[in-house]
């Protein structure tokens, strides 16, 4: 890990929490790369502990195997707190819905609290999910979005609803500085083979030579980040001067089918695509994309790996977990 050389009075204390996790892991990476002490704090739900091995020869690096339902210790005193903890795929937070509400309820306002405290920023991982299934499109943040707040997605989307409640409430009572980011579907490394996503699912079949389950018609749309575009953005947020009023979509305009989606993979793995369609879930998006003039605007930011860069290396994450007996392997 190349680091580089902040001075002391720069450095901060960063508290990731969901560190252990995909988008975590790569946005503790970075932290450490730009100079800072990184407190990771995971209960190892989705994430794991190989994530991190890199990053714990790195004595700036420290984890602590927590789940945030329970209050960070009184005296972990830290400058900055990245709140990323929550189950991200939809098997895995409908696996256990009631804890995953608890995560976003309980375990931010116990953060928000720990951000009180200490005077910390404050940056919620929230996510294109509040905007349901959307009625707008694509995306602005001023859209109030159309969920279901009884279907099985409700526990996340509603969870990461009032986990932005939380945090506007902390802003307005004067108690926090607090910052939310609208995260849209992020790929890359790291990400679980198992995890049941659509970039996860549609690669591990196409480098298996097993059919590419598509649920529904497929013509419903998503639009895909790469993940060191959205940990630029999450950076850039956090260090923003002022903080932006509203949550800022982060992700990718470039929209495309569930289809197209599985011809690309399909194409990119040098496979003859054998599409098998399964049931659509329950209260699935039909159609997703952001509108990312505000992150533009406030952060200066925009997306810069299109598709045709960022899925060579994933689909390479995903050929050596493969390769490995244990899935969850370092790139
Ligand atoms: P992930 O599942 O890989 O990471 C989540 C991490 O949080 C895991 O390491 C998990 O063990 C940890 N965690 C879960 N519940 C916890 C708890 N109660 N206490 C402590 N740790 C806990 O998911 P990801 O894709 O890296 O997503 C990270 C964050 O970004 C999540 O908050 C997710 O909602 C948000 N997000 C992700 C996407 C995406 O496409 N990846 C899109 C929108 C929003
Ligand atoms: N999807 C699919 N096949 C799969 C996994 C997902 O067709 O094996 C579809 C899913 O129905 C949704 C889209 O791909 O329309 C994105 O799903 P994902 O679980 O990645 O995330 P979501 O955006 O729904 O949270």
């Amino acid at each position: 890990m190349s680091v580089t050389n902040l001075p002391v009075a720069a450095q901060k204390t960063v508290l990731v929490a969901g560190g252990a996790g995909f988008i975590g892991s790569h946005l503790c990476e970075t932290l450490l790369e730009a100079g800072h002490r990184v407190l990771c704090v995971d209960n190892l739900q989705t994430g794991s502990e190989d994530n991190l091995r890199p990053l714990e020869r790195d004595s700036r690096f420290r984890f602590i195997e927590q789940d945030i339902c329970t209050p960070l210790h009184p005296k972990l005193k830290v400058d900055q707190i990245y709140n990323l903890a929550c189950a991200a795929s939809p098997p895995a937070y409908q696996a256990d819905p009631i804890h995953t509400m608890m995560t976003s309820v309980v375990g931010t306002k116990n953060l928000l609290d720990h951000a009180a405290a200490f005077g910390a920023s404050f940056v919620q991982a929230s996510t294109s999910e509040v905007y349901g299934d959307p009625e707008q499109h694509p995306q602005r943040e001023a859209y109030l979005g159309n969920v279901n707040c009884t279907g099985p997605r409700a526990c996340y989307d509603e969870g990461k609803r009032a986990a932005e409640a939380l945090c506007f409430d902390f802003s307005r009572l004067g108690r926090a500085d607090i910052r939310v980011a609208r995260i849209f579907n992020t790929y890359g490394p790291r990400m679980q083979p198992d995890d049941g996503r659509i970039v996860s699912n549609f690669l591990i079949q196409a480098l298996s030579g097993d059919p590419i389950t598509v649920y529904g018609s497929g013509e419903q749309t998503r639009s895909f980040c790469y993940v060191s575009d959205l940990v630029r953005g999450l950076v850039r947020l956090m260090n923003v001067e002022n903080a932006p009023a509203t949550p800022v979509n982060l992700g990718n305009p470039e929209e495309y089918k569930v289809n197209e989606f599985a011809q690309l993979i399909a194409e990119l793995v040098g496979s003859k695509p054998r599409i098998v369609h399964e049931p659509l879930p329950q209260d699935d998006p039909q159609r997703r994309r952001p509108d990312i003039s505000l992150a533009k605007t406030v952060l200066g930011w925009a997306p810069e790996v299109p598709l045709s860069e960022g899925l060579p290396p994933t689909a390479e994450w995903f050929a050596q977990c493969l390769d490995a007996k244990t899935p969850r392997l370092m790139q």
